[in-house]
This record gives structure tokens, C-alpha cells and sequence, in this order.
């Protein structure tokens, strides 16, 4: 590294880069995007492949980011992804790359990521039902993803995540029914606690599934222990299943946030860095880039939005606004 790090005013510093690649996704999740989809990015706003390979080149060789995650919208619906992945990974062969996906395609796509320099897939399932996965995304395509998945096993893209949205009344029985299924296939199974970033905003606090009752849940059908490796500034909590070797992690964002370890900063797929996901401002590196800036000063730009992070997201603060993005559009 040769410049500053991402450090902000509270003295955390950004080692993990959330790329989103695109606005699109070809589900629609209830708890993201209505059914009708959105507005999407036009195509001029968003960032060419080769403006996302500068600007993550910015942000490895000379702000100290160790990780790089693809996201969206949906990742795989981006055609360059694979050369992005590639060229990524010849600026910096230490770099941690990893995508995070619904998985549809990736029975086609995961060899040649994992050919190109990928490290790791996250894989989002909320359900092993093909009916309530119909139910959730408004899609039947349950089938695919489970094909996606065993396709990023075989081609190495492992230790496999799974991440899981609960929703009351939807699929918050089927908890312990879903971690067993991962478990039996060695997938890495992770709650999200439902958080206010949904298009339609529907998020209600009382009607979200919180980490205590996901935790109660699970811990009736399996025996969970605090696993022993320290949380650092992952967002899991960590339990050994029935003994290990399994795990399961359970993200409460919003019951027991922590903000104070996070290690974040994001570029959206139209050249704006994000501080944090609920942030109300965003900083514009695209039009520095097009009109062209030098990397040095995309690195200050970069830096300068970074000081400025809040300290928390404020979820339960009275005057709590929704950031104008919904989370398909910022990159979650
Ligand atoms: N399309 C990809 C996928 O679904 O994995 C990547 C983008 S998606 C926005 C990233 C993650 O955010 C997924 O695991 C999804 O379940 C989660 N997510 C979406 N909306 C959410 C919400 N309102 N609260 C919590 N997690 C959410
Ligand atoms: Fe698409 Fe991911 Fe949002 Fe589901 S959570 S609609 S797969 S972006």
C-alpha cells in the first residue's frame, strides 16, 4: 500500500470494499424490491468494467483495502464480471475476492470464476421449500440455485455461505429446517436480521425477526455454543452446531448493531462511494474519474468520504430516515 488508510473520525478503518456491479436482479425478494422491479440505473450512469477495475485499483494499491466483495442487484447478471474478477486479481494476488449471489447461473459461471481468481461465493437462500422460495423471491427457481451451489462447490469456491432473510409468517418456522440441510452439505449458514432497505418500505420493527428469536428458534432442534473465534469486525455471531465442526452465524444489525467494529466502505455500480449503508450521502468518484482525475486524487475523494462516516446507523433513533436507495441499489 502506498497511501493513507480508510480511516473515519472514530478511528475505524475500512479494509472491505462492497462493489455493486448492477441495479439488476432477475428475482424479486419481498423484503428488497417490488414485484414490478424498479427503475434501473441507466446504463451511461453505470461504471464501465474497465472504471470498476481503476477504481478498485484505487482502492487496493493505495488505501489499504484487503477484501474485495461483488454485489448488487444481482452480480451474475453482469456480463463482465468474470474479466472484472480477473483483472482484479492480477492488480493484487492477495487480495480476498469474494461474490455475493443469488446464485441463478452460477452452475455456468462458477468455473470460470474460480478459474479467474475468485476465493469464495456467498449464496443467499432463505428457504429450502420450492414453494416458499417462490413465495419469498416471486420467482420458481429453487431448483437453480441448489445447482448453483453445487456447482461453486466443485469448483473449489468454498468454505460456501449461505445467507437467510426471515420473514414472520413466511419462512420463520423453517430456521432449523435450513441449517440442518447446510450442515449436511457443509454450507456456512448466516441470518440477517431484516433491516429498513427495502424499495417499498415495508421493514416494520415489530413485525422483524430478531436475532434472540432466530437464536431461540434454532437452539430448540440444535445444541449451539459460542464458537471460540474471536468476532473481530465480522458481523456474525458465531455458534458451534451440536458441537461442531458446523457453525452458525446470526447478524443482528439492528437489535445489536456494530457499527463500532465496521470495517465497510462500498462503491455503487453508478461510481459513488458509501460510507455505510444507511448513509444519506454519498460521494461521486465517477465524474471525477471521467473527467479525469488522477489516481492520488480519487484516493483523497475517497478518503475525505470516509472521514465523514457516522458513528452508528441510528436505526432506533426517532429521527431514523430510510437512505433514498433501496439495498438492491446501493450494494448489499
Ligand atoms: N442479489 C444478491 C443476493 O441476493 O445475494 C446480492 C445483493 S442482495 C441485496 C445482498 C444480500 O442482502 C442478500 O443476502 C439479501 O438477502 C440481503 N438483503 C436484501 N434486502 C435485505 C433487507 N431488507 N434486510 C436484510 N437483508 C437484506
Ligand atoms: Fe435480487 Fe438479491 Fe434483492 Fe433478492 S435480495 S431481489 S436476489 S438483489
Amino acid at each position: 500500500m502506498q497511501g493513507l488508510p480508510l480511516v473515519d473520525r472514530f478511528g475505524r478503518v475500512a479494509t472491505d470494499l462492497r462493489v455493486s456491479l448492477t441495479d439488476r436482479c432477475n428475482l424479486r425478494c419481498t423484503y428488497c424490491m417490488p414485484a414490478e422491479g424498479l427503475d434501473w440505473m441507466p446504463r451511461d450512469d453505470q461504471l464501465t468494467d474497465d472504471e470498476v477495475v481503476r477504481l478498485i485499483g484505487v482502492a487496493v494499491g493505495e488505501l489499504g483495502v484487503r477484501e474485495v466483495r461483488f454485489t448488487g442487484g444481482e452480480p451474475l447478471v453482469r456480463r463482465g464480471l468474470v474479466d472484472i474478477v480477473r483483472r482484479v486479481r492480477a492488480l493484487d494476488p492477495g487480495v480476498e475476492m469474494s461474490v455475493t449471489t443469488n446464485g441463478l447461473g452460477l452452475d455456468r459461471t462458477a468455473a470460470a470464476l474460480a478459474e479467474a481468481g475468485l476465493d469464495r461465493v456467498n449464496v443467499s437462500l432463505d428457504t429450502v421449500r420450492p414453494d416458499t422460495f417462490a413465495e419469498i423471491t416471486r420467482r420458481d427457481r429453487f431448483d437453480d440455485v441448489v445447482a448453483g451451489l453445487e456447482a461453486a462447490e466443485a469448483a473449489g469456491l468454498g468454505p460456501i455461505k449461505v445467507n437467510a432473510v426471515l420473514l414472520r409468517g413466511v419462512n420463520d418456522d423453517q430456521a432449523p429446517e435450513l441449517l440442518g440441510w447446510c450442515v449436511d452439505r457443509g454450507y456456512q449458514l448466516r441470518f440477517i436480521e431484516q433491516m429498513p432497505l427495502d424499495a417499498q418500505h415495508g421493514w416494520s420493527r415489530d413485525r422483524m425477526v430478531t436475532a434472540d428469536e432466530i437464536f431461540e428458534r434454532l437452539a430448540a432442534q440444535f445444541a449451539l455454543a459460542p464458537a471460540s473465534e474471536p468476532r473481530g469486525s465480522a458481523p456474525a455471531e458465531l455458534f458451534t452446531v451440536d458441537g461442531g465442526p458446523a457453525t452458525v452465524g446470526v447478524i443482528a444489525s439492528v437489535t445489536r448493531p456494530f457499527c463500532g467494529d465496521c470495517d465497510r466502505t462500498r462503491l455503487t455500480a453508478d461510481g459513488q462511494i458509501r460510507n455505510c449503508l444507511f448513509a444519506r450521502e454519498e460521494s461521486d468518484l465517477r465524474t471525477a474519474l471521467r473527467t479525469g482525475a488522477d489516481d492520488g486524487e480519487l484516493a483523497e475523494r475517497w478518503l475525505k468520504a470516509m472521514w465523514g462516516k457516522a458513528a452508528g446507523h441510528g436505526i432506533d433513533d426517532p429521527s431514523f430516515l430510510q437512505p433514498d436507495r433501496p439495498m438492491s441499489a446501493i450494494g448489499g
